[in-house]
């Protein structure tokens, strides 16, 4: 199956250039040239990755972002960046997008990262343990939906990557080391303290007491367990 990217970028060089290459890496690629017609298209068709730019005419790629984690979406998003932009990348996490490439880039390295990113999307699976209750919440790993009373909690891609993984690891202490080769799928351990603000962030929307954490728990000098509530 083709994956199907969302192309949101109003520079008219850079989607035709970047829209080529995608489909000639094989994706099946849909693009928007302004932030209306992004959200739309994004609401109304499945995509495997949406590729947003920042700055955009009539509706700002952050606004977007939010827009769709509210609505429910758990599509991977990466975040296309002026470097003449400051990018608040801890704020762009708490609006749900999951990676940020600075122009200009490297194509390739563009394409490794949406590679990345999609290799670690939640699949339909088989299973049929998907539906998993913690007190108020409710996650669908099939379904890729965290309720807390029926109301949507909007997650990033990645966090709701890392909850499936501590999900179906219960009880284990991991390691942040185990966790970002796992998750994100880095081999170096250069960058734990992504792990630590990802955990961060699903302790604030998931915890009942984000500073009493009783389903993300600090295993000190080891790393993360995800516990069962009574
Ligand atoms: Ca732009």
């Amino acid at each position: 199956m083709e994956e199907r990217i969302l192309l949101v970028e109003d520079e008219e060089a850079l989607r035709v250039t970047l829209a080529d290459r995608l489909q000639s890496e094989n994706y099946t690629v849909e693009c928007a040239s302004d932030g209306e017609e992004g959200l739309q298209k994004a609401l109304e068709n499945r995509f495997d990755l949406i590729l947003l730019d920042v700055m955009l005419p009539r509706k700002k790629g952050f606004d977007i972002c939010r827009d769709l984690r509210k609505a429910g979406l758990v599509v991977p998003i990466i975040m296309l960046t002026a470097r003449t932009e400051t990018v608040d990348k801890v704020l762009g996490l708490k609006i749900g997008a999951d990676d940020y490439v600075t122009k200009p880039f490297q194509m390739i390295e563009l394409m490794a990262r949406v590679e990345a990113l999609l290799r670690r999307v939640p699949r339909q699976s088989t299973d049929g343990g998907h539906v998993h209750q913690f007190g108020r919440l409710r996650i669908d790993l099939r379904g890729t939906s965290v309720t807390r009373d029926g109301q949507v909690v909007p997650l990033s891609a990645r966090e709701f990557q890392l909850l499936r993984y501590f999900i179906e690891h219960q009880g284990t202490t991991l390691s942040r080391e185990v966790l970002l080769k796992d998750v994100w799928g880095y081999s170096a351990d250069a960058f734990t303290r992504t792990v630590d603000v990802h955990v961060a962030s699903l302790r604030q929307k998931l915890e009942e007491d984000s500073k009493k954490p009783a389903l993300f728990v600090t295993v000190l000098g080891l790393g993360y367990k995800f516990a069962r509530q009574a």
